[in-house]
């Protein structure tokens, strides 16, 4: 009786956690912004993190590399390009991700540069006015990466922090980009256009991406016309100044 009480009692927890993570929503913890100024403290761990998405992108407390969630797995690359599988301890001070369902699907079949494919993408979408997540899977002759190295406190502005950032030139790849689409209201809050972070496909290198050169692949689209935004309760987050926007700096730090 007691035994099948607990089961009871986790089928309603399971269903409980189901219910929590809407579809169609991308969910973020904190803001570029707040990043930009060096709010690098972890504010969710990746398990908590992972119950509001399965596919997404961002950072590790102390800017420790880039995160990439792809099929609800979630991998650091760091800044010696190695890349690991994270526990769910671990936390984030920024991240956005979604559960995944495609809406669209493309098929790329004649090779283009990123900005040619993002181009191609924009062409497709109902509206540049909602999120999407977005998924490439194919073959690339080039993909330029980066990762970011882990920070002590006091932090350094992001700007500051990419000016040594290691670049990793991966050629003759087949992966996956991993990103999203904001739209350019969205400024501050997250990166206007797009957004992409890489994972070869034997989860053994990646980064977040400078250019890319795709050969052929498939672009599976996800519309997340909801937005639902994590702040952080922190100190260096209350007292912040988060009233100006930085177009110039998130250029530097995103391209
Ligand atoms: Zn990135």
């Amino acid at each position: 009786m007691l035994q099948r009480l607990a089961m009871f009692l986790l089928l309603v927890c399971a269903l409980g956690i189901l219910a929590q993570a809407p579809q169609e929503t991308l969910y973020q913890v904190s803001t570029l912004n707040a990043l930009m100024l060096g709010i690098y403290d972890g504010q969710m761990p990746v398990k908590t993190l992972l119950r509001h998405g399965d596919f997404g992108l961002g950072t590790f407390t102390g800017l420790d590399g880039e995160m990439l969630v792809l099929d609800g797995k979630c991998y650091q690359i760091k800044s010696d390009g190695s890349v690991v599988k994270v526990s769910g301890t671990v936390t984030t001070p920024f991240a956005a991700v979604t559960m995944f369902n495609s809406d669209q699907t493309l098929k790329i079949e004649a090779p283009m540069s990123l900005a040619d494919l993002e181009t191609r993408i924009d062409a497709a979408l109902p509206t540049a006015n909602w999120f999407y997540a977005i998924k490439v899977t194919g073959t690339f002759t080039l993909v330029k990466a980066r990762s970011v190295p882990k920070q002590q406190a006091p932090y350094q502005p992001l700007v500051e922090v990419v000016k040594t950032q290691p670049v990793f030139q991966l050629q003759q790849v087949n992966g996956t980009l991993v990103g999203f689409r904001c739209p350019a209201f969205a400024a501050g809050v997250n990166v206007p256009g797009y957004h992409f972070h890489f994972l070869r496909e034997d989860a053994q290198a990646g980064g977040h991406v400078l250019e890319a050169q795709l050969v052929s692949g498939t672009v599976t689209i996800d519309a997340t016309p909801a937005f639902l935004l994590a702040l952080p309760s922190d100190t260096a987050f209350k007292n912040a100044d988060l009233s100006t926007d930085k177009p110039a700096d998130v250029q530097k730090v995103e391209k």
